[in-house]
């Protein structure tokens, strides 16, 4: 049995990375979403287990020392990271799983997956993006800032990646990443 996909989603906050990953796994429901664990605090609606598995840091930090994190990054001021063994067994049970997490993680992942897909989502602009971050109101005006730096930086690292993907419309952004794997699946790979 050939081995599932590993898909990792990136790009800067604001891009609408959640957005585009949830209409994803509606359209491929055989589509593995991989949970990550974080030290943020719960928003509004999220659940644990669901969305992220929310840890304290020092459940965090032993998850590392563990070794049960397959990347893990500071990210404004609180850790994400995803747990390793799950996407492992995902994938060589025959499953695609897609990882939705930021860029210094992305690149992490590359490290030690290098036949993992790499897409890239890229806002507009960067002035559509300030104001997707604004309008989701979860943030206060110096996080929004500190985001937004983040994300220039992130941006440089595109050449990094396998994809990018423009997000003008989730339809369209999620046909596109549609095309992408099914191209993946039939790609030859060479030896
Ligand atoms: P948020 O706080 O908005 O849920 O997420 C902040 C950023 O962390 C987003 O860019 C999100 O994609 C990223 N993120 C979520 N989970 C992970 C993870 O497991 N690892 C890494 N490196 N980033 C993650």
């Amino acid at each position: 049995m050939s081995k599932g996909l590993l898909i990792v989603l990136s790009g800067p906050s604001g891009v609408g990375k959640g957005t585009v990953c949830n209409q994803l796994r509606q359209r491929l429901p055989e589509l593995v979403y991989s949970v990550s664990a974080t030290t943020r605090q719960p928003r509004l609606g999220e659940e644990n287990g669901v969305n992220y598995f929310f840890k304290s840091r020092e459940q965090f930090l032993e998850m590392i020392e563990n070794d049960q994190l397959l990347e893990h990054a500071e990210y404004v001021g609180n850790f994400y990271g995803t747990p390793r063994d799950f996407v492992e067994q995902t994938i060589e049970s025959g499953k695609d799983i897609i990882l939705e997490i930021e860029v210094q993680g992305a690149l992490k992942v590359k490290e030690k997956f290098s036949e993992g897909i790499f897409v890239f989502l890229l806002p507009p602009s960067l002035d559509e993006l300030k104001g997707r971050i604004q309008g989701r109101g979860t943030e206060n005006q110096a996080t929004i800032d500190h985001r937004m730096s983040v994300a220039a930086d992130e941006i440089s690292l595109l050449e990094n990646y396998d994809y990018a993907v423009v997000n003008d419309e989730i339809d369209l952004a999620c046909q596109r990443i549609q095309s992408i794997i099914t191209a993946e699946h039939c790609k030859v790979r060479k030896k």
